[in-house]
């Protein structure tokens, strides 16, 4: 197919540089001609009035037309003619190169009569001027020698032409090849190709797209095949130690009782929740969550947040403080979402911070923005872990996140939705010393 396209470019371009030199070669060619010709009529009327005036005073001073006129000779080689003068009965008294003087001239063109000015019989013979054969410097062989210069000219500039134009749809191709391999490199499931182009222009700007669209197609694929494993892996444990538990009620190994049900019944919670938010993030993810957005008081969305895991905090013996300024500006948001979002951040909190630990809870407005910040004197997040925490199913700690039952979807879901709402959320930690979580959200959308 592409050497088809390379070889059709090709043929376009011959065909066009053919028409073209063509063309202007035949269009030089017809004008030289007329213009060289059109010089020469007007040369040649010059000369025959000026050889007609000479023999015509020589007349009125001899009487006789040629006699005693040798130069008519030279003149003929001056002016690169043959001169022939005849009487009037058509016997030629002078010729130029003197071969037909006496006998009677047959001319092949018209010649000019010469007249004696106030005669009765005027016409006193006639004057010819003949182009000598093979002569190198007339207009005929000079009209030749440029049609040929064209000729030969226009076909070197054909093949000069050619093949610049080869190199030059080879580099047009070129690029069209090396996608349509990596494309077919795509569609056999190979995310690896990318098109190399140096250049600039609208081929430039197919391969960059096309890498970029790979690229994505890479990462999605990607992301696809982790999703994958990671929710096989999150679904193994709940479900195997219900199958366990199960297989030993059966066996009579344990007793069906209210201990026992309480945990397979904490797994089955586990197993609902893990499928809810998988679910919740997918919605997330393609843009698919509905959003109801209402002017909220953001004051108050962080007081009913702070209420509501007040218990929690008790349990775990952290304090818990809210630092909210009563003039916050209103926010247009979701506030079941940004209430989520809250929920999530001081869940984790409470989950991170031992006994007597501290968290506060702080919002300020800065510059178009609502700015809340949840922080804790907790374990904090190792540096290494920070830029992934907010990656789904990435937990710190794995054995201790499985005790608090998170699936390390909770941060995937709140940047999600933060992210919905034009915000940003950022994490900060020094491990022993406590984390601190950022999200902003626009005042006004
Ligand atoms: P999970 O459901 O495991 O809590 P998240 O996505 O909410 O998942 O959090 C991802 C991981 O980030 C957690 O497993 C935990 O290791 C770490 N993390 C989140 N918040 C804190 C915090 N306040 N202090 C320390 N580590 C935290």
């Amino acid at each position: 197919m592409i050497h088809r396209f390379h070889f059709r470019l090709l043929m376009l371009f011959a065909l066009i540089i053919i028409v073209t030199i063509g063309t202007a070669s035949l269009l030089a060619s017809i004008m030289l001609t007329d213009r060289i010709q059109q010089y020469e009529k007007e040369v040649m009327h010059a000369r025959l009035v000026s050889i007609e005036r000479l023999l015509l005073r020589n007349f009125s001073f001899r009487g006789e037309l040629t006699g005693g006129m040798p130069f008519l000779e030279q003149l003929g080689v001056l002016y690169g003619q043959r001169i022939i003068v005849t009487d009037t009965s058509g016997i030629v008294l002078a010729d130029s190169q003197g071969e037909m003087v006496g006998r009677e001239y047959k001319a092949p063109s018209e010649g000019t009569p010469l007249k004696q000015r106030g005669a009765e019989s005027p016409v006193i013979g006639m004057l010819y001027l003949v182009p000598v054969e093979n002569d190198p410097s007339s207009t005929k062989s000079l009209i030749e020698s440029i049609n040929l210069y064209l000729v030969i000219g226009g076909i070197i500039a054909i093949i000069v032409a050619i093949i610049a134009s080869f190199l030059l749809s080879q580099r047009i191709v070129k690029p069209v090849q090396d996608l349509t391999y990596a494309a077919r490199r795509l569609e056999r499931g190979d995310y690896s190709g990318r098109v190399h182009f140096k250049g600039r222009g609208e081929i430039a700007e197919l391969a960059h797209a096309f890498n970029a669209m790979t690229g994505s197609l890479e990462r999605a694929e990607q992301l696809r095949r982790n999703l994958v494993t990671d929710v096989a892996h999150e679904l193994r444990t709940p479900l195997s130690n219900i199958r366990g538990q199960v297989e030993a009620i059966d066996d009579k190994l344990l007793e069906p009782d209210a201990g026992t049900l309480s945990s397979i019944h904490s797994d089955v919670l586990l197993l609902s929740r893990l499928i809810d938010d998988l679910q919740y993030l997918s919605l997330a993810e393609s843009g698919k969550l509905k959003l109801v957005m209402q002017p909220e008081e953001i004051g108050r969305l962080i007081e009913d947040a702070i209420a509501a895991a007040r218990p929690k905090a008790a349990a775990a013996g952290v304090k818990l403080i809210s630092d909210v300024p009563d003039d916050m500006p209103a926010c247009t948001v979701d506030a079941q979402r940004i209430s989520q979002v809250l929920r999530n951040l001081l869940d984790n909190a409470i989950a991170h911070t031992p006994m007597s630990g501290v968290i506060t809870v702080s919002s300020k407005s800065d510059n178009g923005f609502i700015k809340v910040t949840v922080s804790d004197t907790g374990e904090g997040i190792p540096k290494e872990d920070i830029p992934n925490i907010f990656e789904r199913f990435y937990r710190v700690d794995k054995s201790r996140a499985r005790a608090t039952g998170g699936a390390g979807l909770g941060l995937t879901i709140s940047k999600r939705l933060v992210e919905s709402h034009g915000g940003t959320i950022t994490a900060e930690s020094e491990a022993g010393k406590g984390s601190r979580f950022t999200f902003t959200l626009p005042t006004a959308v």
